[in-house]
């Protein structure tokens, strides 16, 4: 079956609610209708912006779709300052982040902590989308495909394939193309994209690993996103400061 594209803005710690509302008015404006039957879209913006984007998605029924950029591995108690799936859940949101590079880094969350946020995810309802992907001293010393291969495995430890197949969005980040303005070449991420792939179909099956959208994120523009989207193994891009402009995220959907 065909892998619909999907592009998310992920706005990281940026824009307030009243900035979320006026980018979202005008990404809708922006995109008409018929342009959601080839590519879905989504915004990740902070959690304090959600509940206006519900109001306003709800309200207009807008077929953008949103998400959180991070969850709690548990479902309610004694965690201060988390938000938990179902929280999430109850805002309407079809995706989450789980395992930035940036919360793997500041946070210092690893896989064991990932893997419980991406079952937290699955268990609400809630799409995770899985970022994995290599630093700069791994890619030189030619780890990358191993690298992002046992992050993904290590993500999805204990799910069915069901779930893989149904849920999971996985994106290929590499960091050292994150907020750098060095955009991966599309040979050198449709390499890592496919070896994710090619992971999935060991462990699920290829009707499993057909399903699964694998994102490349790291500095896409609306210059690159065309050449990325058209590699066989790359469905999308994860996309940060190129979604906080509303002209350059529609032109950069317009390109995929
Ligand atoms: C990201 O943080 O997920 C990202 C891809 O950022 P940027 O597009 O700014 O590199």
């Amino acid at each position: 079956m065909a892998r619909k594209t999907l592009i998310a803005g992920n706005w990281k710690m940026n824009l307030n609610h009243l900035e979320a509302i006026a980018l979202v008015q005008k990404i809708a404006f922006s995109l008409p209708e018929k342009y959601y039957a080839k590519v879905d879209v989504a915004v990740i913006p902070p959690f304090t912006d959600i509940r206006s984007i519900q109001t306003l998605v709800d309200g207009d029924k807008l077929l953008l779709t949103y998400g959180a950029q991070d969850l709690s591995p548990h479902d309610s108690g004694a965690y201060t300052g988390e938000v938990s799936g179902p929280m999430l859940a109850k805002l309407g949101c079809t995706y989450v982040i789980v395992g930035h590079s940036e919360r793997r880094e500041y946070h210092n969350e690893g896989d064991e902590l990932v893997n419980k946020k991406v079952r937290a995810a699955i268990k609400h309802g809630i799409s995770p989308i899985v970022c994995v992907g290599e630093s700069l001293e791994v890619r030189e010393a030619g780890g990358h495909v191993d690298h992002g291969c046992t992050q993904l495995i290590a993500a999805l430890k204990g799910l069915k394939a069901e779930q893989v197949k149904e849920q999971v969005v996985v994106a290929y980040e590499p960091i050292w193309a994150i907020g750098t303005g060095r955009v991966a070449t599309p040979a050198d991420a449709e390499e890592v994209c496919k070896a994710l792939r090619e992971t999935l179909a060991d462990k699920y099956g290829t009707e499993v690993a057909d399903e699964v959208r694998v994102l490349y994120g790291g500095s896409v523009k609306s210059g690159s996103v065309g050449e990325l989207v058209a590699c066989e193994n790359i469905d999308g891009g994860l996309v940060g400061g190129a979604s906080l402009q509303a002209d350059e995220f529609t032109k950069l959907c317009a390109m995929a």
